[in-house]
């Protein structure tokens, strides 16, 4: 099974996608992390793309819709995959049906998580993540149990996002507006959006998700 988490940054893509994984062996594909890997490694890629991501704003639909393609090609048998952060735009939705095509592949749920913005700027501004294992924190909404341990993996160095900050956060969000919503109506055409609440409790919404995904 194949699915899209879609929606603003902070609605919490990341955090249900790593739940997925967990759960049922699926494969999270994040531009985002994929992205910040080739900055880190200093890929031609990356040297592209580092202003584009400081700056809130999109990198190119050729670059990002490389990436998933070889993603794509590197998964297990049958292992399905949670796009979290892809498609952003109507051109990369079109490489997506494209993509999956060619792999004889179908894409069976989209799921929105539907968030109030007012509250991305806190989840934002107070997000982390092991720098070990890249597992999800938030200063007020899920610390780690034990002071500076990370729960999955024991590591004890953490790490923020440099977009992480209000001012970038207002263009990421403008820019979900004007680019990425309007591609919903491709998918509500074929009948496979859901609309799941992402403003409740973290495991509210991945009882949700399952509910949505055993159905
Ligand atoms: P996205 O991948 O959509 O940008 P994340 O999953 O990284 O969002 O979530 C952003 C921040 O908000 C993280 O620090 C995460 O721990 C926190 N968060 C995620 N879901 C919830 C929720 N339902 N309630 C409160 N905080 C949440
Ligand atoms: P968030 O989960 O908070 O929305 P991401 O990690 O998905 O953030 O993305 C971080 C940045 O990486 C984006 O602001 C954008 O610059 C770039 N990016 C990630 N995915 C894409 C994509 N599919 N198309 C274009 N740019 C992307
Ligand atoms: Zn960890």
């Amino acid at each position: 099974m194949n699915i899209i988490l879609l929606g603003p940054p902070g609605a919490g893509k990341g955090t249900q996608a790593q739940r997925l994984v967990e759960a049922h062996g699926m494969k999270q594909l994040s531009t985002g992390d994929m992205l910040r890997a080739a900055v880190k490694a200093g890929t031609p890629v990356g040297l592209q793309a580092k202003a584009v991501m400081d700056a809130g704003e999109l990198v190119s639909d050729e670059i990002v819709s490389a990436l998933i393609g070889d993603e794509l090609d590197a998964l297990a048998p049958g292992q399905g995959a949670i796009f979290d952060g892809y498609p952003r735009t109507a051109a990369q939705a079109a490489s997506l049906d494209a993509i999956l095509e060619e792999r004889g592949q179908t894409l069976e749920h989209v799921i929105e998580l539907d968030v109030d913005e007012d509250a991305l700027v806190e989840r934002i501004t107070g997000r982390f993540t092991c720098a070990t294992c890249g597992k999800g924190y938030h200063d007020k909404f899920e610390q780690p149990k034990v002071a500076q341990t990370c729960d999955k993996c024991g590591g004890h160095d953490f790490k923020r996002r440099p977009d992480d900050n209000e001012a970038t956060v207002r263009t990421r969000m403008a820019e979900y507006r004007a680019k990425t919503a309007p591609i919903l109506p491709i998918y509500e055409a074929r009948g496979i959006v859901s609309r799941v609440d992402g403003m409740g409790d973290m495991d509210d919404v991945t009882a949700a998700i399952e509910a949505v995904l055993g159905s």
